[in-house]
């Protein structure tokens, strides 16, 4: 890309922002416990629920009723018509998204038209409950916190199927979903861009000067949408040697 990249309207932009009004409701269905099991014992660093031993299969069988009951999902997403795509950063109204890598994977899809963003999050008392448990049995709080993370994952996945199937309703694809702090956007800059555009956040969920979030198990992501997706991420394009690639070179 030499300069920047405007975005011609294509004229059903109109029904857009209907696709992605805001509080549309999102069904959050967790896992079952087997598969909750594996994710969680991953996000842990073991490679199976028989690495992680145990102790650890006991506590997560014994906890998945409660932490089911603890969830308190509340999502919310946006819709914003993209102007323009320059090489290092993403436009769309008042905001800008500065990701090179996004940029360009934008920038080779077919009528990149809009930018959706979304946040969610499992809750607060998930994380009170979180703390209790802490008080009586650390491995127990250390395994409820893993789970807590492999369920505000499954939550955003939702968002991102939820967003894609709107998308999909208007003839348009969605990239896959990226998030402030990973890939080359910046936590600060991403989570501000994400808050313009998602003003008021879901309920309880607060975005801290530093980017973090409060409760810390939710999850803010931008989709690029667009008439034709040729990959679903930059990862393609990439030669760095990093933990969340998600497509090979
Ligand atoms: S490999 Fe990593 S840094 Fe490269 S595009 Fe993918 S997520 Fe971004």
């Amino acid at each position: 890309m030499d300069a920047a990249m405007r975005i011609p309207n294509p004229g059903d932009q109109a029904k857009a922002p209907g696709l992605m009004a805001k509080n549309r409701p999102l069904e959050f269905a967790p896992p079952g416990s087997d598969e909750l099991l594996e994710k969680t014992v991953r996000t842990m660093g073991c490679p199976s629920p028989e690495a992680a031993g145990p102790a650890v299969v006991r506590a997560v069988g014994d906890l998945y009723e409660t932490m089911c009951s603890w969830l308190e999902p509340a999502s919310l997403f946006s819709w914003t018509q993209l102007d323009s795509i320059e090489k290092g950063a993403i436009l769309a109204g008042d905001v800008r998204v500065p990701s090179a890598k996004w940029a360009r994977l934008a920038s080779i899809c077919e009528d990149a038209t809009g930018l959706v963003a979304f946040a969610v999050t499992i809750g607060t008392r998930i994380e009170a409950g979180i703390k209790e448990l802490s008080e009586t049995s650390l491995v127990s709080s250390y395994v409820a916190d893993a789970m807590a993370s492999v369920l505000a994952e499954h939550f955003a996945d939702a968002a991102e199927d939820h967003a894609a199937a709107s998308l999909a309703d208007a003839g348009l694809h969605g990239t896959s979903r990226f998030s402030p702090g990973y890939c080359d956007l910046p936590l600060e800059a991403g989570q501000k861009a994400l808050t313009t555009l998602l003003d008021p956040l879901p309920a309880g969920l607060r975005v801290m000067p530093s980017g973090l979030m409060r409760p810390r198990k939710s999850v803010t992501a931008f989709l690029v949408a667009a008439r034709h997706v040729p990959h679903k991420t930059p990862c393609f394009l990439c030669a760095r040697d990093c933990p969340h690639r998600r497509e090979p070179r």
